[in-house]
């Protein structure tokens, strides 16, 4: 079974204040969820130190929003995989569409990343996702396979299996427009089936196992129809995440779409 996981995207937010009292406020309603699902926030870098701290032994875990696919050098403004963990991070996303459109992060680039970060021990979010001019050009499902090719090519099926994937439509980044749940779910199946048909030992295993998220305007209102379709393990959050109550609400939302883990969950 795939247990599913809520991961929170600060992008470029916070202060020392206001992270503190973000968490502060979180900590209480995660909390008790965190036997059910996985929770993490990937704060900027020069938080992640304050957010470990804040964050202690909670089971609330820390991520990154990037790794540099080098291990040390001259790579001016680049983390190296290594230094993110030292600081604690358990999960790195890799690839997310504003590092791909802001930043020029192509997919060989992203794999790169995603290599390093895995080496590590670390789990990469790989974020894929198509542009409204892919979507209507009927090009969602080449370029999100592109996408996933590009990894599978650099560590192999296996080596995809040890992250996590985020298919995050890049229409609904940010804009408010969120994918409609047969289009999420349209895709997410989609996914699954590209996995399946790879042809590499396993691939079956892999595409049942590996899980999914959705990222795209996720709130409180519309977290329960997209987190109870089959294929979506959960959410990548970007906006509602800054807000304690909306991102406890969405976690709660994730737990009501796992009704046989809600007992075990009010018990700790
Ligand atoms: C994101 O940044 O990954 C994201 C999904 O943002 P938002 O939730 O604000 O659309």
């Amino acid at each position: 079974m795939r247990k599913p996981i809520l991961i929170g995207n600060w992008k470029m937010n916070g202060s020392l204040q206001s992270n503190q009292a973000l968490i502060t406020r979180l900590l209480p309603r995660l909390r008790p969820l965190r036997k059910v699902v996985d929770i993490a926030v990937c704060p900027p870098l020069p938080y992640l130190f304050q957010v470990r701290d804040l964050l202690g032994y909670t089971g609330i875990t820390l991520g990154a929003q990037n790794a540099s696919g080098f291990v040390s050098g001259a790579y001016t403004g680049e983390s190296s995989a290594t230094m993110l963990k030292e600081m604690g991070c358990v999960y790195v996303l890799v690839g997310h569409s504003e590092r791909r459109s802001l930043y020029g992060e192509t997919d060989a680039d992203i794999a790169a990343r995603f290599a390093a970060v895995r080496g590590l021990g670390m789990t990469p979010v790989l974020c894929v996702g198509e542009s409204l001019q892919d979507r209507e050009s009927g090009r969602t499902v080449e370029v999100v396979q592109a996408q996933i090719q590009a990894v599978i090519n650099k560590v192999g099926l296996a080596g995809l299996a040890e992250g996590v994937l985020a298919y995050e439509p890049v229409w609904a980044i940010g804009t408010g427009k969120t994918a409609t749940p047969e289009q999420v779910a349209e895709t997410h199946f989609g996914i699954r089936q590209f996995i399946a048909g790879c042809c590499e030992p396993k691939a079956k295993v892999v595409s049942q196992a590996l899980r999914i998220l959705y990222g795209g305007s996720v709130k409180p209102a519309n977290a329960v129809a997209i987190f109870s379709l089959d294929d979506v393990d959960g959410g990548l959050i970007g906006g509602a995440s800054l807000h304690a109550d909306d991102f406890s609400a969405i976690a709660e939302a994730l737990v009501t779409t796992c009704p046989e883990a809600v007992g075990e969950s009010e018990s700790h």
